[in-house]
């Protein structure tokens, strides 16, 4: 055990309320934690499961403290975090993931950058705040590509692909609005993967399987363990992660999505908290992308992961529950999470499965009742 180990009693805190925070919350209560919440969303999903609510906005100070006062650790679950409030819990010594890792994550350009400069493989990209600077990293870039803001945007919100010339004027809106953004490269991949790893406050590091994951408009609709992928695609992403890991001094569960082509990766993405792609870990794993985050913040030794063969994790939408939820069969073989949001909203994340060993039958038939339920395809 690390000196200054934060045990079993004390109370974490968490700023953000979603289904993140609320998977954390169930990790550490498993572990013997007590959990406090910062979020304005009266019984939000994670307040739902904490000892203590402080319902107030990310960014009001006085909620701040008041959490640093009640709890002997802090964590986050989404990067969009106040960067003050994360500055001010890592100077009171209650923030192990620090605020640096945020900063890069929250922008794109900071985080492409620290990518390209340690010599990773990202899409060729540029950084355009002028409409001229941008007809220009088109013309460099080619068709198509994509251009994103660099603040801001989640689940393909905050993108727009410029396919020829006839979309360039869009663009220039898009960039007006946005007010800096990043071109990027499109990147003819034949699959998405993420790779989902801990890292400890000494430095330890260990990985869960790589994940393979298919969005549909934008949002993870599916996750795949172990991806589909080749030794020399698992090896780079694998080293890809150590790099990051060690460049940003990681500290907790962190993930990188990337593209790939034949035997190259391109990464995409980073998130520096747990990860809708590592859900599976909480029943295909002797232990949890969550539980090992916990144990990397409270200054615990990791636990080897071990995988308990393959699985497959389906979001469940807005649209997807509806009904679903009284039919049982629909379910057979999954492990069912509901994440107890208030209000059932299309593409809103409502909850999620997980079919741990075997491939899942079953799944196609949830996915049949879905399409007959909403007389559309089965995507
Ligand atoms: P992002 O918000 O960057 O995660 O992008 C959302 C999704 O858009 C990704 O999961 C990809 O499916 C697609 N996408 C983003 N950037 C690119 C790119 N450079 N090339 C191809 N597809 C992309």
């Amino acid at each position: 055990m690390q000196r200054n180990s934060i045990l079993p009693g004390s109370t974490i805190g968490i700023l953000g309320g979603g289904q993140l925070g609320r998977m954390m919350a169930t990790a550490a209560k498993h572990m013997g934690y007590r959990i406090a919440v910062l979020d304005p969303t009266p019984d939000c999903p994670a307040a739902q499961v904490a000892d203590r609510h402080i319902e107030a906005a990310y960014d009001d100070m006085e909620a701040v403290k008041q959490l640093a006062t009640c709890s002997d650790v802090v964590t986050y679950e989404f990067e969009n975090v106040d960067l003050e409030a994360a500055r001010y819990l890592e100077k009171q010594g209650l923030l192990p993931q620090g605020a640096h890792s945020l900063e890069v994550t929250q922008d794109r350009e900071q985080e492409k950058q620290a990518m390209a400069q340690d010599g990773l493989p990202v899409p060729e990209f540029a950084i355009v705040t002028t409409e001229q600077e941008l007809r220009e990293a088109v013309y460099r870039i080619g068709y198509p590509c994509v251009v994103k803001t660099c603040r801001g945007g989640y689940d393909g919100k905050g993108q727009m692909m410029v396919q020829d010339g006839a979309d360039i004027d869009e663009a220039v809106v898009f960039l007006e609005k946005a007010n800096r953004c990043i071109v990027e490269q499109f990147v003819a991949f034949e699959k998405e993967i993420s790779i989902v790893f801990t890292r400890s406050v000494s430095g330890e590091i260990t990985f869960f399987p790589l994940a393979e994951n298919e969005h549909s408009n934008h949002i993870l609709h599916r996750t795949i363990a172990p991806a589909r992928v080749n030794e020399k695609v698992k090896e780079k992403a694998v080293s890809a992660a150590e790099t990051v890991a060690e460049r940003l001094d990681l500290v907790g569960t962190f993930a990188i999505e990337m593209f790939v082509k034949q035997d190259d990766i391109y990464l995409n993405e980073m998130a520096p908290r747990p990860h809708n792609s590592g859900h599976y870990t909480i029943e295909a794993c002797n232990v949890s992308q969550f539980e090992q985050h916990i144990r990397a913040i409270c200054g615990l030794p990791l636990i080897p992961v071990l995988f308990h063969g393959s699985a497959e994790m389906i979001n469940l939408l807005g649209e997807d529950i509806d009904g679903l939820l009284e039919d049982g069969s629909a379910f057979a073989n999954a492990h069912v999470h509901i994440y107890g949001k208030d209000g059932v909203k299309p593409n809103r994340k409502m909850g999620h499965i997980t079919i741990v060993g075997e491939k899942a039958e079953d799944l196609i038939l949830l996915r049949e009742k879905r399409a007959a339920m909403s007389g559309g395809s089965t995507k």
